[in-house]
């Protein structure tokens, strides 16, 4: 029997097929009618049936390491909130999701914690992903909608990667750039990082930049726009604000390529052949990705290149627009439902308004009126003994959260830890008070939105083994404990992806922008049969929409989109004579983020099959490290094992290490031991790419 799915890994959101025989995966390939790939998988996809089997799965909850029943354990949890609600507030629940989450799962947990716990509590992991670039959109366009598509790949003439590799990153889009280029030799492909990475390849163009400097190059290209009589003086005057004060911004820092060039450790001609090609070339799509969200400015960054963008007209037009790419599978599904601690759900905010709308669609009788923690400040919180329930779903924050140790002493702190985890092991599932088995990809029901918001099904293919749970489920059984039942009564995730649709259009008329009210009128037959769709969907495009923008109407109180004036800062965790050299940590081609799935599948290791440190030459020889070394990476929180690579990729003063290597794998080997927990002032995004270390032989 073939079925078709979603892939759980990037925000591609590759269709699957998957072929099945008697409750057995038995392979998968590329769905050839889905839009984000056309029948490609990259290897990560094509080993899923590695990764999906009964063993090493968590399959009874534990209470203290003691297996107990599903009504014990939800006894137990809905009296330590009902306790932890009387003696402390609501705010001393929290709740921590995922981008692995399905944005039914997400909905569930975002209604029970902002309408009826009454806390705003819940971040997810998202804000280690996209958090700078949802609040770039919203300051830009008054929403967090992504204007391009992937179709604007083959229709570009000029593609820039930006602090993307997306060669690794996102394959399937990778390969996708390739093929287009092949088709039309004269697409020209500019990547613009610290590294040489994969994506250079096929580069006309490798600007590596200075670590952070991505603003002055943007502020640069502004600038030059302007001096050189590149702009769209009339898409400025009619759709847009703000653009004197942004320029005049720009120009106080960079007031020329010569100096940018300087700021940014560029060749002036590299720089200026940059500036040339985006000027001249009218279908310009620019994809950007966690080197320009993982910053102590990431918005700011953000929004600069959005200003080059609305400078000369090109958003939402074929072939022309800035796109982002998200990091992980659903890490929009779960901004659309109020995932992270400062939105509510569909799309709306923390205002009075919105928080009447919310409250009033849900009846809810305890409505969070403010933003909740950001998930930096909130770990903090529970370190503080602040936060007395903390439920984690489907997420490993003691490796991906910065200053893991400092994490780990919070969680240890936390009266009540409780995970709800597929797997039977993972570094922060072994420090829980109360885990309670959940079902993964291949088992779970649901929908998924990708970066080009598209909105596809993830099938249910397998059982799922003992007594796991799907995640709302385990959440509704809360909330039926807890006295809400009769908001919670879902007993299909079509009834919980409805509600989602009918509120995304509640009192909506088009004053905001995400809207698939045009889907809540599906039945259970139709859900299970929806074809991935663009949002928004409504009653006018019931066929989704492809692009936004295009009208050039945007969301702000004006209908203009903003210029957003930026001012250049410099990474936060600064150089020292004790760390001199800067940290760059990232994701590697074969393994998805701390391992608990990839880490499955032998294959996914041969690529890379441990911690590994690239440095330059110059750098090591300063050190008398060789290739092939085992060396520490260190800084006054912690230190990381791993094996040299000598390599010019990278260039001197810097370092690399990968992010994924977990506690099972590696315990010297966890990237997020060295990084401070400083973040963007805007979006509460860390600072993941900018570290400071030293590097010793070991
Ligand atoms: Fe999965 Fe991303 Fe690979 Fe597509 S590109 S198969 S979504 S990991």
């Amino acid at each position: 029997m073939k079925q078709h799915t979603t892939c759980p890994y990037c925000g591609v959101g590759c269709g699957v097929t998957a072929e099945l025989a008697d409750n057995r995966l038995i392979a998968v390939s590329g769905d050839s009618q889905h839009p984000a790939n056309f029948g490609r998988l990259c290897i990560k996809g094509m080993t899923l049936p590695e990764t999906v089997s009964a063993d090493a799965r968590l399959q009874l909850p534990r209470l203290h390491g003691q297996a107990i029943s599903w009504d014990d354990a939800m006894t137990q949890l809905s009296q330590a909130i009902t306790e932890a609600l009387e003696s402390h507030g609501p705010d001393s629940i929290a709740f921590y999701l995922s981008g692995q989450l399905l944005t039914e799962d997400y909905y569930v947990a975002n209604k029970l914690m902002k309408g009826f716990l009454g806390s705003a509590q819940v971040d997810t992991n998202s804000r280690l992903c996209m958090a700078s670039t949802v609040a770039g959109h919203k300051r830009a366009f008054g929403a967090d909608a992504v204007p391009g598509c992937y179709a604007d790949i083959e229709l570009a003439d000029l593609v820039i990667l930006a602090g993307s590799n997306a060669a690794w990153n996102h394959p399937i889009l990778y390969q996708r750039i390739q093929t287009a280029r092949q088709a039309r030799p004269a697409v020209k492909v500019v990547v613009i990082d610290p590294r040489a990475t994969a994506s250079c390849d096929i580069a006309d163009l490798h600007l590596a930049l200075r670590p952070g400097t991505d603003a002055l190059l943007f502020n640069a290209l502004l600038v030059y726009l302007a001096d050189q009589g590149c702009l769209d003086q009339q898409y400025i005057e009619q759709h847009t604000q703000g653009f004197d004060e942004t320029l005049q911004q720009a120009r106080q820092a960079t007031p020329n390529l010569q100096q940018a060039a300087q700021q940014t450790d560029l060749p002036l001609e590299d720089l200026t052949r940059f500036c040339e090609w985006f000027a001249s070339t009218d279908k310009t799509l620019f994809l950007f990705s966690q080197g320009i969200n993982q910053s102590s400015s990431g918005t700011d960054k953000v929004n600069s290149l959005i200003n080059c963008h609305l400078a000369t007209g090109r958003v939402g037009k074929p072939g022309s627009s800035p796109l982002s790419l998200t990091g992980q599978p659903n890490a929009m599904g779960g901004r659309e439902v109020g995932g992270l601690a400062n939105q509510l759900a569909a799309h709306m905010d923390f205002t009075p308004e919105h928080i009447d709308r919310v409250r009033r669609f849900w009846n809810a009788p305890n409505m969070a009126t403010a933003p909740g923690r950001k998930a930096i400040d909130l770990f903090h919180a529970v370190e503080r003994g602040e936060i007395k329930v903390l439920w984690i779903m489907g997420t490993n924050p003691l490796v991906s959260l910065p200053d893991t140790e400092r994490v780990k002493r919070a969680l240890k702190r936390c009266e009540w830890l409780v995970v709800s985890e597929p797997m039977a092991s993972t570094d922060t599932l072994n420090l829980a008070d109360l885990c309670l088995p959940s079902t993964t990809w291949g088992e779970k029901n649901g929908t998924v939105t990708n970066s080009e918001r598209r909105i596809s099904r993830q099938q249910p293919l397998l059982s799922a083994p003992g007594e796991a749970r799907q995640d709302w489920q385990i959440l509704c059984d809360l909330a039926q404990r807890l006295g809400f039942g009769n908001a919670f009564n879902y007993q299909h995730p079509a009834d919980i992806f409805i509600e989602h649709a009918a509120l995304s259009g509640f009192e909506n008329q088009g004053s905001r922008c995400f809207d698939i009210s045009g889907l809540s009128q599906l039945d259970q037959h139709a859900y299970d049969r929806l074809q991935p769709i663009q949002w928004p969907v409504t009653t006018t495009t019931p066929y989704g929409t492809q692009r936004l923008f295009s009208e050039n109407r945007f969301y702000t109180p004006s209908g203009k989109a903003h210029f957003v004036p930026v001012q250049f800062r410099a990474p936060e965790q600064t150089l020292n004579d004790n760390y001199p050299l800067r940290l760059n940590t990232g994701r590697i081609r074969d393994q998805w983020h701390t391992m608990t799935r990839t880490g499955r599948s032998e294959r996914l290791f041969q690529h890379r099959s441990e911690p590994f440190i690239d440095l330059h030459p110059q750098d090591a020889s300063a050190r008398q490290i060789s290739t092939g070394d085992l060396a520490q990476v260190e800084n006054q929180q912690g230190r990381y094992i791993g094996r040299v690579r000598l390599t010019t990729d990278q260039r001197p003063g810097e370092v690399f290490i990968p992010m994924h290597w977990n506690h099972q794998f590696s315990a010297q080997g966890r990237c997020n031991a060295l990084i401070q927990p400083v973040t963007d002032p805007v979006s509460g995004q860390p600072e993941s790419k900018q570290g400071a270390v030293e590097v010793r032989r070991f």
